[in-house]
């Protein structure tokens, strides 16, 4: 046997992480700031490529907490100046400012964005190890649980802990193991992104820019619809342009190919095609061996406590991203599941009700979020899906409630929303604002 330069992982402790992105990095920093003893082991060795780069601005209200606020400043990531949805031939715009967000929401590369977070947890005293994959999870009924893995030598290890953050994120380690995911009908689709070395874009006030004045004129996000109800974005970062498209499982044929050129092609091609986006990019400026998909991955919780385990984040549910909150809501049930575990080592007998209320905060804006991004109103919700979300629009503030509306009408996906609105006597509507794309002097 040979000896591991690797450091030893601890036999215990009162929480385990599993997973360092936005949400296990959330969790674990704002659990060790609380004097905890912390292990956070993650398959990947960070920096690690993920998708997932328009940031909506709610981000900085957990970067202030997680100490990560001037390390994401310095960092210099691409300011965005707001979001455009070209629906059904409509130009939309949403602009966070109008919204009470004073600071910028963000275009990131994930794996810098990712490894800073990461870095925060580490420095705020959790004891992070990287290329650690968990394998299963035992007695989380038992005041104590065993967490399995597999160091990076591909040795067998494991860990007691009293409480575990399952933040795995599409991984779901625990859901997967316990069978609690259930993917969901309302939303079957599969993603494809890939990116291209640069592109002309289009700013909040509908003005046509070159990728080089990107820093000086900050780009928008923007969402554009392909077919019956797919859609594609396309993110400006600084050094290259992630553009991706959501199919219906219906159209995926169009997008398969046998070889990894063949799929670039395709993708290449039904890009060049999708309206007003496809005229902003050059073919040729398509980054070969980037190109990269996920299948039908949206999936919807049974529970978001098992025993000892907080589910949170992906590894708790995951919606279409349409709206772009995918970090913020890891960087939210991550804080949350840490505040409901650190209240239970404090009180024991307070256990029950802090489970309780974790799944009925979290539960509540993931059924809002699954509302608005579902494509065909009241198809696939359930009376207790809009009971949910009423109870998270009940504790909303009025301002993120018109920007929860307007978004919902620049993507054509306000029906359901409108009606509990009026339901609950909330009359006041956004100001939808169309913008003359046709003047616009793109290339053909
Ligand atoms: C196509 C697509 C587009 C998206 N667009 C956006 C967007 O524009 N904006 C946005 O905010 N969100 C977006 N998202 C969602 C966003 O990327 C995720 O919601 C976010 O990354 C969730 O963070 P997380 O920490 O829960 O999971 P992750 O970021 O996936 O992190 C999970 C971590 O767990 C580790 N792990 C996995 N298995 C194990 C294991 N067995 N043992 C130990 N560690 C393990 C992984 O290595 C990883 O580091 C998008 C997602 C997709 C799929």
């Amino acid at each position: 046997m040979t000896d591991s330069i690797f450091p030893k992982i601890p036999d215990e402790c009162d929480v385990c992480v599993i997973g360092g992105g936005p949400t296990g990095s959330s969790a674990a920093n704002m659990l060790a700031s609380r004097g905890y003893h912390v292990v956070l082991l993650d398959k990947a060795v960070h920096p690690r490529n993920t998708v997932g780069e328009s940031l909506v601005p709610h981000f900085w209200r957990y970067a202030d907490k997680l100490g990560a606020t001037k390390a994401i400043l310095d960092e210099g990531f691409v300011a965005k100046s707001g979001g455009l949805s070209f629906w059904g031939n409509e130009l939309r715009r949403l602009r966070f400012r109008d919204f009470g967000h004073e600071r910028p929401a963000l275009h990131v590369e994930r794996d810098i964005f990712d490894n800073i977070l990461l870095c925060r947890a580490r420095t705020a005293g959790a004891q992070v190890f990287q290329g650690v994959q968990v394998t299963t999870v035992d007695n989380l009924e038992r005041p104590v649980t065993t967490v399995h893995y597999k160091d990076p030598d591909g040795q067998p290890g494991s860990l007691r802990t009293r409480y575990v953050v399952d933040a795995s994120g599409q991984a779901a380690v625990v859901a997967s193991q316990l069978k609690v995911r259930v993917f969901d009908e309302g939303l079957r689709f599969s993603a494809f992104w890939g990116y291209y070395r640069k592109s002309r874009y289009l700013t909040f006030d509908g003005h046509l820019h070159n990728d080089e004045d990107k820093f000086k004129h900050p780009p928008a996000t923007l969402m554009s619809t392909i077919g019956d109800w797919g859609w594609a974005w396309h993110i400006v970062l600084r050094n290259s342009v992630s553009v991706g498209v959501l199919v219906p499982k219906a159209r995926l044929a169009e997008l398969r190919g046998k070889t990894r050129e063949e799929r670039e092609e395709r993708f290449r091609r039904h890009v060049s095609n999708i309206p007003l986006t496809g005229r902003l990019l050059d073919e040729d400026d398509f980054i070969p061996g980037s190109l990269l998909s996920i299948r039908d991955y949206a999936y919807k919780p049974t529970t978001l406590t098992a025993g000892n385990c907080y589910l949170a984040g992906d590894a708790a549910a995951f919606v279409d991203p349409i709206n772009s909150i995918g970090v913020v809501f890891g960087m939210f049930s991550g804080s949350i599941a840490a505040h409901a575990i650190s209240r239970s080592l404090e009180t024991p007998s307070e256990a029950q009700l802090n489970r309780e209320l974790y799944s009925s905060q979290y539960g509540n804006r993931v059924a809002l979020f699954r509302l608005l991004a579902l494509p065909d109103g009241h198809a696939h919700l359930s009376r207790e899906d809009v009971d949910r979300a009423k109870e998270a629009i009940g504790s909303s503030s009025d301002a993120e409630l018109q920007l929860m509306a307007l978004q919902a009408s620049n993507n054509c996906r306000e029906g359901v929303l409108h009606e509990i609105f009026d339901g609950l006597g909330i009359s006041k509507r956004p100001k939808i604002e169309n913008l003359d794309w046709e003047a616009l002097t793109l290339p053909l």
